[in-house]
This record gives structure tokens, sequence and C-alpha cells, in this order.
């Protein structure tokens, strides 16, 4: 499965910990992330990320796009609701994308960690199936 991570500030050590609980889980899958999430993640694990921008500098719109093209199958976001983003837009197109293709998407670790739970049970397998029949409609 293809996942995303994006934490904001005030959200990367979390992220750091969480990753680091999951890796064993993590390491079975092709992850990515926003910049600084990425290297903070790739500083503390041995995971490989494939990094975006910078959320502020389009990385959220990065990963937006991947889910439009079906390429995202689950998207972790350590989102900080004490401090205001400049990039609050960006953030609500990538959560409201989500939504519009049904992706699986944590905003706080107690979700993460039922969906990464979830990903290792197998719970993930409808994403194939949705992948299969997008693809035959040439969507
Ligand atoms: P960052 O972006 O991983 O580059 O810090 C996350 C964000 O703040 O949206």
């Amino acid at each position: 499965m293809n996942i995303a991570f994006i934490a904001h500030d005030q959200k990367k050590d979390n992220i750091v910990q969480f990753v680091t609980a999951y890796e064993e889980v993590l390491k079975e899958h092709t992850l990515y992330s926003t910049g600084t999430t990425g290297t903070r993640i790739m500083e503390s694990t041995s995971l490989k990320v494939n990094r975006f921008q910078s959320g502020p500098l389009g990385g959220d719109q990065q990963i937006g796009a991947k889910i439009a093209e079906n390429e995202m199958d689950c998207v972790i976001f350590f989102k900080d609701p004490l401090t205001a983003q400049p990039h609050e837009p960006d953030i609500s197109a990538l959560i409201r994308l989500c939504d519009v293709y049904s992706i699986p998407l944590a905003t706080n670790m107690a979700t993460a960690e039922i969906l990464l739970r979830g990903l290792e049970r197998g719970d993930f397998q409808w994403r194939e199936v949705v992948k299969e029949q997008r693809k035959e409609e040439g969507k």
C-alpha cells in the first residue's frame, strides 16, 4: 500500500514515535511524506520515505494529487489543532480529497493506531479492488 505521512511541527516528535513503533509493519509498504516529516522519519528509523515538498510549500497538494490519481491508499496526518497554519487551504483540500475518494485518513495518533492495525490484518485489500476497477474504467 502507498501510505502518506504528514505532521505539523508540534506533532513531529509524535509521528517519529509512531512510525518507530510500527516500523516492522511499515517497511512492507511504500511510504510518502511532506518534506520535513520525511526527513525526521528517515533520521530516526531505517524506513525509506519518498519526500514531497514541505507542507507550506506545496507538499499537501502533491499528496492530494496522488489521491486524485488513485495512487494513495492511506493518509496519516498528525495535525496540530492549536496552531494556525499558513497553508490551511491546502490542508482542507487534502482532507476533502480523502473524503471525495474514500481514502482512510487519520488526523491523530489514536485513529492512526487503529488504521495501522487494520493494515496489519489485511483490511486494506479492498483498495486493490478499487484501483483495479478505476484502471479498467481508465480513470
Ligand atoms: P513538513 O510539512 O513535513 O515539511 O513540515 C508538514 C506541514 O506542516 O504541513
